[in-house]
């Protein structure tokens, strides 16, 4: 995560490297780059659809818009009309659209459930639009007048005032906060959009610099995109891993020898049942933790439901044997703890458990103040583990795969918890 928000900052301030590149093209070149922000969001806005990425989607129609106000009407002197308090506004709402954007929950753009936000957005738009009508020319004389000693008193009246720098650099640091807390793909998208509202008008004063600023942003937004739609595709939700899609495509790529491992947690309807289905989906993310670790240069696949997938390149099922019992072992070992309230049935269960061996040791912790009495127990998961070999010329992985269910069934006979080759 750390990474992601270093190289997002890189390639923004990179950005500030641009408008100088722009001066040697010819016209036409120039006017093709200023064109090509506003073809990129709209790109963003067309994907966003079709693979239901209402975030991104919004976050580019919000660049977009402040975009085309940007080369539409503040490219005169800021000091001309209604220009300054144009460019004031844009400073103020971008930024604060976009982290109210962070805040709220997920909404296809084009859909009934988005309404409220375009409604919000109609009803911004349709004041700027009021605002800027020559008839509000007094109003905006007012108004500046008015603002001008606030702004004084506050120690300025640059082109951008401290205040706003200050509010731009506080919704910069929530998106990058919100990128380290949480594991949304879109919050990237989000803090690239900051970054350049906040490093245009940082520079405003220099040609280029919104074009340069909203290109790199409208990179980063589809770049985000189109890794999001690759995760979608291609990596277990639940488990983060690859998934059985991913599976499929590496297989069909499998030259010479190789080993598949199907792997498959044994009685997991139990504990699904025991437990519930949360506290199983916690097991299944766990048991993807540890098969990860696996050595030989095995990678895991979700195969599906409580069944995994390890596929070794050149090795042989003699040689994959002691990696996939190191593993088998790992998970065996692993204490594995649920917290939950002790209810008659439960501990009828646990006692019945305990003497199939499901469960390895309970420790009852009574919370004294709590009306709820929990306890935390150390649960012991296995895995059952059939393995096959191949060879890209002479058998099709599929045959290696169900040669591997045969072993593992096999296992799961034999007693369960083992590998068999
Ligand atoms: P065995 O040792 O023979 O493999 O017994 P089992 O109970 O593990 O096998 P069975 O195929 O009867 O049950 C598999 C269970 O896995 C059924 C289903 O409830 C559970 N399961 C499948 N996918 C998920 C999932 O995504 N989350 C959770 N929590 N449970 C899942
Ligand atoms: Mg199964
Ligand atoms: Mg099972």
């Amino acid at each position: 995560m750390y990474s992601r928000l270093l190289l997002t900052f890189a390639i923004m301030f990179a950005g500030l490297l641009i408008p100088p590149l722009f001066a040697v093209l010819s016209v036409d070149q120039q006017s093709m780059l200023v064109e090509l922000p506003s073809i990129l969001f709209l790109l963003v806005i067309v994907l966003s659809h079709f693979f239901k990425q209402g975030r991104s989607g919004f976050a580019a129609l919000l660049m977009l818009v402040a975009y085309n106000l940007i080369q539409l009407r503040l490219q005169t002197p800021l000091a001309i009309g209604s220009t300054l308090l144009e460019y004031y506004f844009l400073v103020l709402l971008l930024p604060a659209n976009l982290v109210l954007l962070l805040f709220l929950p997920e909404r296809a753009l084009f859909s009934f459930k988005a309404l409220s936000y375009h409604a919000i957005f109609i009803f911004q738009a349709a004041a700027y639009y009021w605002f800027i009508q020559p008839e509000q020319l007094p109003l905006v004389t007012h108004l500046l007048t008015a603002i001008e000693p606030w702004l004084l008193a506050l120690g300025d009246v640059s082109v951008l005032p401290n205040i706003l720098l200050g509010l731009l650099i506080c919704a910069v640091l929530t998106a990058a906060i919100l990128m380290l807390f949480r594991d949304v793909a879109s919050d990237q998208a989000f803090l690239s959009a900051l970054l350049a509202c906040t490093l245009t008008v940082v520079e405003f004063e220099q040609q280029w610099i919104s074009a340069s600023m909203f290109m790199m942003s409208a990179v980063v937004l589809l770049l985000c995109i189109l890794k999001r739609s690759h995760e979608q595709a291609f990596i277990d939700e639940l488990t983060g891993i690859p998934g059985r899609r991913a599976l499929n495509i590496d297989l069909a790529q499998l030259t010479g020898k190789f080993s598949i491992a199907m792997l498959d947690i044994d009685r997991f309807k139990k504990f699904n049942d025991t437990y519930g289905h949360d506290i199983g989906d916690t097991v299944l993310k766990m048991v993807a933790v540890q098969l990860i670790l696996v050595k030989g240069r095995g990678k895991v696949y979700r195969y599906g439901g409580e069944e995994f997938t390890i596929v070794f390149k050149g090795k042989s099922a003699a040689d994959c044997v002691g990696y996939l019992d190191e593993i088998r072992l790992l998970i065996a070992d692993y204490p594995f703890q649920i917290r939950q309230p002790i209810e008659r049935r439960e501990l009828q269960l646990d006692e019945r458990n305990s003497k199939k061996g499901v469960d390895k040791t309970v420790n009852t912790k009574s919370k004294a103040d709590s009306s709820i009495t929990e306890v935390n127990k150390t649960v012991q998961v296995t895995i059952s583990i059939g393995v096959a070999q191949g060879r890209s010329s002479m058998t099709c992985p599929e045959e290696v795969i169900k040669a591997a269910d045969q072993l593992l069934y096999k296992a799961k006979e034999a007693g369960r918890n083992q590998v068999c080759a």
